[in-house]
């Protein structure tokens, strides 16, 4: 018998998928056993694609100005700045329309 090193609950044999061997989880916190570094690098974030501008939707902290959306006309813009590709290129201005979040980017 076994006991989760982190919650003390009792742990369980689980079958893993495609194979006959089975190993020990906990039933109580997801603790699997030898598997402790797997656990720890499922919370690191995913990169973000290239090139492609990704704002937090909860972040709403982001500074406004006035810049006329080509979409839907609106003259008010979330704008930030980000470095794309190489650090020798310009950094590039993008914007978001705080109406209808249609984002655009300028260059220079
Ligand atoms: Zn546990
Ligand atoms: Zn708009």
């Amino acid at each position: 018998m076994q006991f989760c090193p982190k919650c003390k609950a009792m742990m369980a044999p689980k079958e893993i998928k495609g194979t006959d061997d089975v190993e020990m989880v906990c039933p109580s916190c997801g603790f699997k056993e030898g598997a402790e570094e797997e656990l720890n690098s499922t919370v690191q974030e995913q990169e973000k694609p290239d090139d492609v501008a990704v704002i937090d939707e909860k972040n709403v902290s982001l500074p406004t100005a006035e810049n006329e959306c080509p979409k839907c006309g609106n003259k008010k813009a979330y704008w930030w700045i980000e470095q794309t590709r190489s650090a020798d290129e310009a950094p590039t201005r993008f914007y978001r329309c705080t109406k209808c979040r249609h984002t655009w980017r300028e260059y220079g």
